[in-house]
């Protein structure tokens, strides 16, 4: 479902941030993305994202040659793959209820949808008493459930997180990794940049290594199970 073919990155010419990476990620999968800081972690999300383009080689998602997509599909995109940033980016001056809703409004939903789904997602994530709270109110730990539920609540095959416990201290990295863990058994392909190798010890999934950009590492065949 995510495919690299030898795919190289440069920002600025003849400074690869990615070399020949090559790595298939099939569908249901949970992959880590391990590495320091620089090492292309986030530049690989972008490319799925369609935020950048590969300089070379292809990428692929859904079976789709993202380099061939138009500007219209690309918001169709964004809405199959859900994102959580690294800077949680919720919007300031809306509740978490508006937040959500603002997402699937944007995707064409109806509000009897929005009324439907929204209080559905706060409750599955937990923060269901927060609907009415601003984002400057939340905890770290609330405030990445709900970038989680917005990052969800379109129901996307995809979930990518880039550093999702970066800012949280431990017991709050443990259980924003036990929902990533739980949505990835529910069925859903979860890509997670992180250099947290607790996290990743925790979870007992596939982890993929990189240095200055280069995939050294692919622990591969690590079927899903319980966290
Ligand atoms: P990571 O997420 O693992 O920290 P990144 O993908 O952000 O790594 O960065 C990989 C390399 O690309 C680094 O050398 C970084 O300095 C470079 N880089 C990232 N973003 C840009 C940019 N917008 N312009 C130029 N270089 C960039
Ligand atoms: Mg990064």
């Amino acid at each position: 479902m995510i495919q690299f073919q030898n795919v190289s990155l440069e920002y600025e010419r003849n400074r690869p941030a990615l070399k020949d990476v090559d790595l298939t990620i099939e569908q249901g999968e949970c992959v880590f993305l391990l590495g320091p800081s620089g090492s292309g972690k986030s530049s690989i999300l972008k490319l799925l994202l369609r935020e950048l383009r590969a300089t070379r080689g292809r990428v692929s998602v859904f079976g789709r040659d993202l380099a061939t997509l138009r500007p219209h599909e690309i918001p169709v995109l964004r809405q199959r793959v859900g994102f959580v940033p690294q800077d949680i980016l919720l919007l300031q001056r809306k509740t978490v209820y508006e937040n959500l809703a603002y997402a699937m409004r944007a995707a064409g939903h109806t509000n009897r949808m929005v009324h439907r789904l929204v209080p559905e997602f706060l409750e599955r994530f937990g923060v269901l008493h927060k609907s009415r709270s601003f984002p400057g109110e939340l905890s770290g730990g609330e405030a990445q459930r709900v970038a989680i539920a917005r990052a969800l609540i379109n129901q996307p095959k995809v979930l990518l997180a880039d550093e999702p416990t970066g800012h949280l201290d431990p017991e709050m990295s443990i259980d924003i990794l036990s929902i990533l863990g739980d949505i990835n058994s529910k069925g859903t392909t979860v890509v997670m940049a992180t250099h947290d190798v607790y996290a990743i010890e925790r979870l007992q999934r596939r982890v993929v290594t990189l240095r200055l950009g280069e995939v050294v590492s692919d622990t591969g065949g690590f079927v899903a199970g319980p966290a």
